[in-house]
């Protein structure tokens, strides 16, 4: 099983099987959201994932793509926790860095490279967008 939870612990989350896919997203409200570089992610099945809390959400449309992002965190610690987007609103986007075990996370893309941070070295045999 793989878990997770926001800084204070009290929003948890789990998912039994490996992510459908791994990603690091360099786009500029990813940055903000972060307070850091990337967001990494791991695009989960709504319906495998388990989620004990109940995070706030915020609805960012002023986004590169124009597409609306619920942002998922938690608003007492400050966590991202997960995203929805409506273009796979079949799955949820995980912020990996609230996984209590990352071991299994290797970025298999990355997406928004326009908007990379200039010191962030991508390794080139990863596949890049620039949007
Ligand atoms: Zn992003």
């Amino acid at each position: 099983m793989h878990t997770g939870s926001c800084l204070c612990g009290e929003i948890t989350f789990e998912f039994p099987n490996p992510p459908a896919r791994t990603g690091v997203c360099h786009c500029k409200n990813c940055q903000r959201q972060a307070g850091s570089a990337f967001s990494t992610i791991a695009a989960v099945p709504k319906a495998e994932f388990t989620l004990r809390g109940t995070p706030k959400r915020y609805l960012d449309s002023n986004t590169a793509s124009g597409n609306t992002v619920e942002r998922h965190f938690r608003g007492k610690c400050g966590s991202p926790i997960f995203s929805v987007v409506a273009a796979a609103n079949d799955m949820i986007f995980v912020k990996t860095g609230t996984m209590d075990d990352t071991g299994f996370f290797t970025p298999a893309f990355h997406v928004w490279c326009d908007s990379k941070q200039a010191w962030v070295e991508l390794d080139d045999s990863v596949p890049q967008r620039a949007n």
